[in-house]
């Protein structure tokens, strides 16, 4: 609960008004024109501060004109809990649609950045908080089996507050499918990417988020699995100013890099590219074509399924190779 508090608090900052004077950045304070806020990106162009952005925004940041064609739109919530808080699930689905003009929190299909064709995913941090529910985590799923499928690189852009309460475990159990979609990404042998961007926590941190070949995150956002006070009572210490901040978790190693909005474009253009053993986009296209390999996905699944078979078969305890994982070590 402590993490929805820490986020809320960082959610009051005011979005750029679609016109007119009147605009002042919340964190250098100096008024700027909404206009040049816009045309650089939403950021403030006086100390850079990178201002929260949806899924529709980030896509056209990104992508070449006419370069994203949405997947898997017509994916529907269901509400198997029939889960009600202060209102029903259905009625927070539909406050969010109406709110944000997205069927969920996560917009996927194929795109173009900077030439280099890809299967991009982009989370919206204002469709509940960017939770990962089932269609979430399905899309995802799906994004990373057309990743592999048609060898094409993915990339994701991910921004959330953790799982979605209203569907309980149905939400924690996205955390196994969406790192799973990551093993089959890794099994075909293509790019996967991440964009970490403010807030970026709870079970998308500790999953498909942090798994990619490359782990960027935009200058100041904040990324962690449990908020500051949760920790800081937890543990009874005191922590540093500059827990979770992109800029920490790149210090601690847990990032490859922070890379403004205004460079992120022609900077994942080229990790793809490097990824994929560089050369222009037309030798990239020419090569991804030679390795298509549609059956791909089909034998990773089987050759993981199998090996899990073997797992689960294999007793814990002394004398295997995992010997120092034992039963008891879940149980503390
Ligand atoms: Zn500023």
């Amino acid at each position: 609960m402590s993490v929805t508090v820490e986020i809320g608090r960082r959610d009051d900052r005011p979005p750029v008004p679609p016109g007119g004077a009147g605009w002042s950045c919340p964190k250098c304070h100096q008024p700027a024109d909404p206009a040049a806020v816009r045309a650089n990106l939403q950021v403030c162009p006086a100390c850079g501060y990178h201002l929260r952005i949806g899924a529709r925004e980030r896509i056209a940041q990104l992508v070449d004109q006419g370069g994203f064609r949405e997947r898997w739109a017509a994916l529907k919530t269901l509400d198997p809990l029939e889960f009600t808080d202060l209102e029903t699930y259905p009625e927070r689905l539909r406050e969010a649609q109406a709110k944000t003009g997205l069927t969920e929190a996560i917009v996927a299909g194929t795109a173009t950045i900077a030439s280099v064709q890809c299967v991009l995913a982009v989370m919206d941090f204002g469709f509940m908080g960017g939770s990962m529910g089932s269609v979430v985590g399905e899309k995802l799923w799906r994004a990373a089996e057309m990743a592999a499928t048609e060898g094409l690189p993915l990339v994701a852009v991910c921004t959330s507050g953790g799982a979605r309460m209203q569907e309980g475990i149905l939400s924690l159990m996205q955390m196994a499918k969406t790192t799973c979609a990551v093993d089959v990404i890794n099994e075909a042998g293509v790019p996967f990417v991440a964009v970490l961007a403010d807030p970026c926590t709870g079970g998308v941190v500790a999953s498909f988020a942090t798994l990619a070949d490359i782990c960027v995150a935009e200058p100041g956002a904040l990324l962690y699995f449990s908020g500051p006070r949760v920790i800081a009572e937890t543990t009874k210490e005191e922590l540093p100013a500059d827990f979770g901040t992109a800029e920490r978790n790149l210090a601690l190693g847990h990032l490859d890099a922070v890379v403004a909005r205004t460079e992120l474009r022609d900077k994942l253009a080229n990790y793809l590219r490097l990824l994929e053993g560089g050369g222009t986009p037309e030798r990239i296209r020419a090569r991804r074509a030679r390795s298509r390999s549609p059956r791909g996905l089909v034998d990773a699944a089987a050759r993981r399924a199998k090996a899990l078979a073997a797992h689960a078969r294999r007793p814990f305890g002394r004398g295997d190779r995992e010997a120092d994982v034992t039963p008891q070590d879940f149980e503390a």
